[in-house]
């Protein structure tokens, strides 16, 4: 007899069956896909002995997870490695603006600009016990809204407006863009200052950490410990109509609302069908990784000890660069993120080889090739790049759509990220849905992207609170 199923393999899939496990319940999830995983998972893609992720690389919010925190996953296997610098952002002329793992530090080496920077990021770092519930979790009355409304102030502006009023240097400036940039919005826009810092916060907090073996580890770990609680996951399991599911008192969808609406959409009522129609998606992807010779040869000291790079050079061209993917256009200078794991882990490729992993924004659905404007980037501040190529894989944004329903037109944000969204995510109900005991838990929920597993942990519990069992 099974209690609940989760539709969707993803990190938020797999702790909701965990939460719902621990619960008592019988869970049994159904994953399209032959691995299980969805955006967290690693792959032979270039040649043999070389593993990439095929799309998480750099975990902040993997490693800060209240609820993962809580569960033995090193005892299944996973080991989180913290670079050496944990974001690196290359300029020109060989300098390199960086946050480490120290804030001190990382104030220390951007010159003037430092105290701003301490009171800035610092104020956050400082405030994170305080504020990191309503930051990874849904709106609800705040604990502290002192703290939170300290942040809100800065959180609410643009990362353009923040870091021009903040800071009178470049490097300050281009370090807090790159990490704005995550949140795939144009970065005159709201509430892309509340990424910025909270991306570049979470370096002095918990770190970027990689986990060793690459990010099919944290998968691995989590459908092992599901597996102790009795739960089962099932791959090659398409799910094409919610009503052909097994009998159960819950349903819990791991999707974004398009591909929910092709296999719910009829049981919903017309108004909230439409919502979820209206629910907008984003700027897509390009994506490619390399297997490469050699380390990258990165000019900048900083770079070649980082495990993230911010590709792309200055808080102007940066701003042009998402504001291009947003609005249609392709970038000549995108900006790109990268990483390069086998500086940190040797057990990823070969002996003296190397994989490295890097995409960039582009308009939704493009078709456009970004191979080669993406290289010349790197080519910028890693002259000879090309050179240590062995093989590359790219992805499109058609390719990341056909792999996971949920990433449509290549958004792996599962839709915008605006203020709206923000709260609304995908309805006010958030996680519910006008059917009883059916409910969402992907990253189309608070808190939204990101490998943390913070949606399916609090839709499980507000599922659990819909059969009567407890919810603190
Ligand atoms: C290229 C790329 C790079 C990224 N980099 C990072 C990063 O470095 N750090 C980070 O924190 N985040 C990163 N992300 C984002 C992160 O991967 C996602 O936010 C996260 O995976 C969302 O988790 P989820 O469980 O909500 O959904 P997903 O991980 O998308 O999982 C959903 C699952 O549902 C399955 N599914 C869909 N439809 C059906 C169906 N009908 N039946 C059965 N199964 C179905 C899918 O196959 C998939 O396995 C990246 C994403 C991509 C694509």
């Amino acid at each position: 007899m099974i209690d609940a199923v989760v539709i969707g393999a993803g990190p938020n899939g797999l702790s909701a069956a965990i939460v719902l496990a621990q619960a008592g319940l019988k869970v049994v999830v159904f994953e399209s896909n032959r691995t299980a995983g969805g955006g967290v998972r690693s792959a032979e893609l270039t040649l043999p002995g070389f593993t990439h992720d095929v799309c998480s690389a750099v975990h902040p919010f993997g490693i800060a997870s209240p609820f993962w925190q809580t569960l033995p996953l090193s005892a299944h296997g996973l080991e989180w490695i913290q670079p050496d610098v944990m974001i690196a952002h290359p300029l020109e002329g060989g300098r390199a603006a960086s946050a480490e793992r120290s804030l001190d530090t990382t104030a220390a080496a951007l010159g003037r600009d430092g105290e701003a920077y301490k009171r800035l990021v610092g104020g956050l770092v400082r405030d994170w016990p305080r504020v990191s519930r309503a930051v990874l979790g849904p709106l609800t009355i705040p604990r502290h809204p002192i703290s939170l409304a300290k942040l809100g102030l800065h959180a609410l502006r643009s990362i353009q407006g923040l870091s021009t009023s903040a800071f009178r240097d470049e490097p300050a400036r281009a370090l807090l863009a790159g990490s704005a940039a995550h949140g795939m919005l144009p970065l005159d826009r709201a509430l892309t200052a509340g990424v910025g810092l909270t991306m570049t916060a979470l370096s002095h907090i918990a770190g970027w950490p990689i986990p060793r073996g690459g990010a099919q580890s944290i998968t691995t770990a989590l459908v092992k410990h599901l597996a102790t609680l009795g739960g089962e996951v099932f791959t090659n399991s398409p799910v094409n109509d919610v009503d052909k599911l097994p009998p159960a008192k819950i349903v819990l969808c791991d999707l974004s609302p398009r591909p929910l609406l092709r296999i719910a959409g009829h049981k919903f009522p017309r108004g909230y069908r439409k919502k979820l129609e209206r629910y907008r998606y984003g700027m897509g992807v390009f994506k490619v990784d390399w297997a490469l010779d050699a380390p990258i040869p990165w000019t900048s000291e900083a770079c070649r000890r980082a495990g993230t790079i911010h590709v792309g050079g200055t808080l102007a061209e940066i701003a042009a660069s998402e504001r291009d993917a947003w609005s249609g256009r392709i970038s000549d200078r995108p900006f790109v993120l990268m990483s390069q794991p086998t500086v940190f882990d040797p057990t990823r490729a070969p002996a003296g080889k190397h994989v490295a992993w890097g995409y960039c924004h582009v308009p939704t659905g493009s078709t456009t090739s970004m191979l080669d404007r993406i290289e010349q980037q790197i080519e910028r501040f890693a002259p000879g790049f090309r050179d240590r190529v062995l093989a590359r894989s790219v992805m499109t944004p058609r390719d990341l759509e056909l792999n996971n329903a949920n990433y449509v037109g290549g958004d792996i944000a599962a839709g915008v990220v605006d203020l709206r969204q923000f709260f609304f995510r995908p309805t006010w109900r958030n996680y519910a849905t006008p059917v009883k005991g059916l409910y969402i838990c992907s990253a189309s929920t608070p808190p939204g992207v990101g490998v943390h597993g913070m949606c399916g942990y609090y839709a499980a519990k507000l599922a659990l609170s819909g059969l009567g069992l407890s919810r603190s």
